[in-house]
């Protein structure tokens, strides 16, 4: 989507921050982090939101919750633990409509929801 900040990003019409790429993902360096480790993995396609994942994403949603893994082992969280999330929809805090999920890790994360 033309207006889309991370479609923009994918398509390297915006820096970020690089961690890693292949043809289905990107991963950056949030520019806000909420931690030491804040990466967010972002899917080249196009999708909104968890809630328009369908049956054809499939493939793609096991390939990026394999890479959090391994990301995470990357920048040193896996031992100690981390967060995996994705936020959908206004309630559910979303800022950028693009699907994307955050690895959060590098301290105790607090467990609160608000
Ligand atoms: P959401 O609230 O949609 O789940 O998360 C959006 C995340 O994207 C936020 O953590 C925010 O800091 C990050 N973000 C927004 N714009 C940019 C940007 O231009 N570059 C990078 N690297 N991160 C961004
Ligand atoms: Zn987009």
């Amino acid at each position: 989507m033309s207006d889309c900040i991370f479609c923009k990003i994918v398509a390297k019409e915006i820096l970020g921050e690089t961690v890693y790429e292949d043809d289905q993902v990107l991963a950056i360096k949030d520019i806000n982090p909420q931690a030491p480790v804040h990466l967010l993995l972002i899917t080249k396609k196009h999708i909104t939101s968890l809630n328009e994942v369908s049956s054809e994403d499939e493939g793609l949603m096991g390939h990026i919750l394999m890479l959090a893994q391994k990301l995470a082992q990357k920048f040193g969280v896996a031992e100690s633990g981390y967060r995996v999330v994705t936020n959908i929809g206004k309630e559910g805090g979303q800022a950028v409509p693009h699907l994307h999920f955050h690895v959060l890790g590098g301290k105790a994360l607090g467990v609160h929801i608000d």
